[in-house]
């Protein structure tokens, strides 16, 4: 069976090259024109033989993803949704991104559009607070249906330019190790998307060997997401806990060679009388101890049959106070595009393919 040639990666390719009698520098020429020209067909490639586009259209496919439909919230957040067919031996499913245009904010930020994209159709990591964990793991995805959201995203937002790219739509990008491994790649590459990987965060429940894994094989943002300040709570919270607790979670992060003037983020979901209290803000300052961290406060989305209320307002401020006060950067993260369930932890891509 043919393959998606945005499956593949510069190494891949290159292996392909070699097997076909081809020169290696043709891979990066054959990568460019993939995904920086994101030329329609083989047969556009001018600058390559008759004879070799030929066998690219023999053993490669090239479909680019497009969303069936976008939905627009009254805050300007834009949600993306795609129906992935059933191809390649997997099953069909469908999964989002979201587009978040963050202007005048009160740090004093550039105005950023972020693309927010999916790793996995559902995900398996069973957080109690996450719509899109309801669903299960439907499937992995694909290093193409990855980076095809980014493809179908810049477009949707053009002439407006895509800033920033985060993994935080549906899924555990480190659960995909390789194919979210392989998107990065293709995205960060100049003859990719040749987006700076200081633009790119991937957040992760905190599956400890991965996170050491990616920090080591690529220069991206990390984003843990911790929302507990006991194993007792996290364990309830967020299963995962029961196999990379707290202590262990944490020392892999102290262990990290990270450059000298990044930070980790670690983002918090706070959930009326579950993990917001005072004694959970003290607590997270102890364990954060000796970690360069940015803390991302993020007000629990409810969503139906969620079990979890948000913290008030005046909770979420003072829980914010303490944590500044002890010296640790806590920002808040509005809520956005809670209208089309585009806000965080909402995916859940219930309308199944017609
Ligand atoms: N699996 C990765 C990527 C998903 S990112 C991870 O867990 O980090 C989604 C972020 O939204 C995570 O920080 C998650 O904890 C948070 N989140 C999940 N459900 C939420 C909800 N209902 N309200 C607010 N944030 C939620």
């Amino acid at each position: 069976m043919r393959q998606d040639i945005q499956d593949l990666d510069r190494a891949g390719l290159e292996a392909w090259c070699a097997r076909v009698g081809e020169a290696p520098y043709r891979a990066t020429q054959i990568l460019a024109w993939v995904h920086r020209k994101r030329a329609a067909s083989f047969d556009a490639m001018s600058n390559l033989s008759r004879t070799l586009r030929a066998r690219l259209a023999t053993d490669f496919t090239l479909e680019r993803t497009t969303p069936a439909f976008v939905a627009v919230s009254a805050d300007g957040t834009r949600k993306l949704l795609f129906h992935l067919p059933a191809e390649h031996g997997l099953r069909a499913a469908a999964i989002e991104s979201v587009l978040i245009p963050q202007t005048d904010r009160p740090d004093g930020a550039r105005d950023r559009l972020t693309l927010c994209i999916s790793s996995q159709a559902g995900c398996g990591m069973g957080c109690r607070f996450c719509a899109t964990a309801r669903m299960g793991l439907v499937r992995n995805l694909r290093p193409s249906e990855i980076v095809g959201q980014v493809g179908a995203g810049i477009a949707v937002a053009a002439p407006a330019t895509v800033t920033n790219v985060v993994f935080m739509g549906m899924g555990e990008p480190l659960a995909n190790y390789g194919p979210v491994k392989t998107a990065l790649e293709i995205l960060t590459a100049e003859w990719g998307y040749a987006i700076s990987p200081r633009r790119i965060t991937v957040s992760t429940v905190g599956l400890a060997p991965a996170v050491a894994r990616l920090i080591a094989e690529t220069g991206v943002n990390l984003a843990v997401s911790l929302s507990a300040s006991t194993d007792v709570q996290r364990d309830r919270l967020m299963p995962v806990n029961r196999r990379y607790p707290l202590a262990v979670l944490l020392n892999a992060c102290r262990e990290l060679p990270l450059p000298r003037r990044k930070r980790i983020t670690f983002e918090y979901v706070l959930l009326a009388g579950e993990n917001d209290a005072d004694a959970d803000a003290h607590r997270l300052v102890r364990l954060l101890h000796g970690l360069r961290v940015k803390l991302n406060l993020i007000p629990f989305n409810p969503f139906p049959g969620a079990g979890f209320a948000p913290s008030p307002r005046a909770r979420i401020l003072r829980f914010q106070a303490i944590l500044r006060a002890q010296g640790i950067g806590a920002t808040i993260r509005e809520s956005r595009g809670q209208d089309i369930q585009a806000a965080c932890g909402q995916l859940a891509a219930a309308r199944p393919a017609a």
